[in-house]
Order: C-alpha cells, then structure tokens, then sequence
C-alpha cells in the first residue's frame, strides 16, 4: 500500500486517476536492424548487451573517428595529390576515398591520430585491407574512417 504517498483529497478519484495514468509503454521492436524482439524503448536484452560492450570497447566516435574527422578527411582527399589510393594493394579500386594512417595511432589521444605526417589518400579496400592486417586486440574501425 502507498496511500501515504498520494496527496489527492478524493479517493475515488485518485482510484480513477491511477488507473488512467498506469505507465503505458508501447511496445516496438529492438533498434537493431532486423530484430524482431518487442521492447518498451532501446534494445532486446541480447543487443542491449552488446551496446555495453560497445560501449566499453568504445564507439567508432570516442576511438576518435567524429565529425571533426569527417570534415579533416574531406578536406584532405580534396587535395590533387590526394586522388589516388597510395596503398595500391591487391585489388585497389585507385580511387582514395577515405585517409590512412600510416602508423596506426592508439588512439584518438595520440599525436599520431592527426598528424598530418602521418596520413595518407587510401581507397577504402586497401584501407580495410590494411586494417584487417594491422588488427591486434586494439583494432581500430578502419572502415569507419572512410565514412564522409
Ligand atoms: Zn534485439
Ligand atoms: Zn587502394
């Protein structure tokens, strides 16, 4: 019992009152794509889990990857000398679409992540190619660079 909590003068009406005031949530589905699970708001339980896991592990925007980026990345692909892939690996498409870092930086704190000294025009297969190769527990979302 919480009657002592409700300050209402008439207690038939606050019967009907919290009645109609029940929090109501409609249901809709989990916001990961293709999920069918039904939730009052956000995710299922199961990609709930893997939103904090995200989380801890740090979204493509706190590695460092933001708009600020996007912007710089842009501007650098504008460069004429910029153009062209300079990785050229196996199946470059030629095109640079997104900026390499040619150390990868650890991460958005390092000096390494905007050292102008440090990029370099790549088309996104060879940056992706690059990526999955300099993969070591810390992996950096290349593909998100190319994004922009
Ligand atoms: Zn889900
Ligand atoms: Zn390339």
């Amino acid at each position: 019992m919480q009657n002592s909590q409700n300050k209402q003068v008439e207690p038939s009406g606050s019967f009907l009152l919290g009645l109609i005031q029940m929090p109501y949530k409609p249901l809709r589905p989990c916001l990961q794509p293709g999920c069918p699970e039904l939730v009052s708001k956000g995710y299922c339980d199961k990609h709930k889990k893997d939103k904090e896991y995200d989380r801890r592990r740090g979204t493509a925007n706190q590695r460092g990857y933001t708009y600020r980026w996007q912007k710089y990345s842009r501007h650098f692909l504008s460069r004429p000398d910029n153009v062209f892939c300079k990785l050229q690996l196996l199946g470059c498409t030629n095109l640079a679409e997104c900026v390499d870092h040619i150390v990868p930086p650890d991460g958005p704190d390092d000096p390494r992540f905007w050292d102008p000294a440090n990029h370099q025009a790549a088309c996104i297969h060879c940056n992706s190619v690059k990526g999955r190769r300099a993969q070591k527990g810390t992996a950096m979302p290349f593909e998100a660079m190319c994004r922009g």
